[in-house]
């Protein structure tokens, strides 16, 4: 067993989908779902997906040795402080959040000396949320991005490392800056674009609007499955990656300006250009191994290493 006991707070998509391939894997003695709904510590438990389920959070993650912050990343810093003195000797801290950060500011303050703090980012997920939408599968071939702190303790960083690993996740240790500016292009990016071309779409007039809607399959649904992702989650991933955000925003805005331009002045040469380099990317994401193969179902974050590692699909914040 690679934990005794184990206490997930917030026991959503990702939070349930952890608990389900501990339990598959036999990682951990117990499993505690800490979620401040009774109503998904009721649903855990009927799903017979943790030992036990509480509200509170300070009796929750009481004895844990590993304690995980599922929650949005807003959510963190304030669960890290309400925790602070109910963890044991040794205890190890991980999360799972979008953003590296932000959430890093928030929570190191609240560990205290005898607890260690190992942030992480598992790159699995689907536009769908809660317990029900969690699968033990969800991070199989799926890299995991661990983001140890300057002091971080080697033992306590290589204990995470086997957790992701024992979930089937291929691990990319990586500085947290550099973690929030490429997630922030991979990945925050091309959501918030989503957001926005099918936001455009709801001002329509009602007839264009449906006629969009019945033609979506030429490239606009692809959006809509992103845009679908959850609110609450990506409301606090742009509020808490801000600087890493607004300044990939800006290059892209004085690129697609570039592009407005080219069109009103008919370059097609610019046009084409662009295009051809375009194309090449995708080329070698294919020769990456990142192509993927999304299905409707799933939205967001999901990059994949390559190799034959590949099994889920999906997108992930
Ligand atoms: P989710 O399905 O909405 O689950 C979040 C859970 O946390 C909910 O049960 C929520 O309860 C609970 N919660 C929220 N605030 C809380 C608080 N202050 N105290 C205790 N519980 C609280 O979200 P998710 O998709 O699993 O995302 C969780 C984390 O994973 C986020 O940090 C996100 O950035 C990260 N992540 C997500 C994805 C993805 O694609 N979904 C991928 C990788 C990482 P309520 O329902 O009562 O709010």
């Amino acid at each position: 067993m690679l934990f005794q006991k184990v206490s997930i707070i917030g026991f959503g998509l990702i939070g349930s989908s952890l608990a389900r391939a501990i339990r598959k894997h036999g990682m951990a003695e117990e499993i505690v779902c800490v979620d401040r709904s009774v109503d998904v510590c009721k649903k855990a438990v009927k799903l017979k997906l943790c030992d036990k389920a509480d509200t509170d959070l300070r009796k929750g993650v009481d004895g844990a040795d590993l304690v995980v912050l599922a929650v949005p990343v807003g959510a963190c810093g304030t669960v890290a402080e309400q925790i602070r003195y109910s963890l044991k000797e040794g205890a190890i801290v991980t999360d799972v959040g979008s953003v590296k950060g932000a959430v890093v500011n928030a929570v190191q303050p609240h560990i205290p000396d005898k607890a260690h703090f190992i942030p992480a980012h598992p790159i699995a997920g689907t536009e769908h949320s809660g317990p029900e939408a969690g699968f033990a599968e969800l991070f199989e071939g799926r890299w995991c991005i661990i983001t140890p702190l300057p002091d971080s303790d080697i033992q306590k960083v290589e204990k995470v490392t086997q957790l992701w690993e024992g979930c089937g996740s291929v691990i990319e240790i990586m500085d947290v800056k550099r973690h929030d500016l490429v997630l922030g292009i991979t990945s925050h990016l091309p959501h918030l674009i989503a957001y926005t071309i099918v936001g455009t779409a709801t001002d329509l007039e009602e007839d264009t609007q449906d006629d969009v809607i019945k033609f979506s399959a030429s490239g606009f649904r692809d959006f809509t499955r992103i845009a679908a992702s959850d609110p609450v989650m990506w409301r606090d991933v742009f509020l808490n990656n801000r600087e890493a955000v607004l300044e990939i925003l800006q290059r892209f805005t004085e690129d697609l300006t570039a592009m407005q331009r080219a069109i009103r002045k008919e370059d097609g040469d610019y046009l084409q250009a662009m295009f051809t380099r375009t194309r090449d990317i995708r080329r070698k994401v294919i020769e990456a191994g990142q192509a993927g193969d999304a299905s409707p179902t799933q939205a967001s974050e999901a990059a994949q290493p390559s190799g034959d590692r590949q099994k889920a699909s999906g997108s992930a914040g």
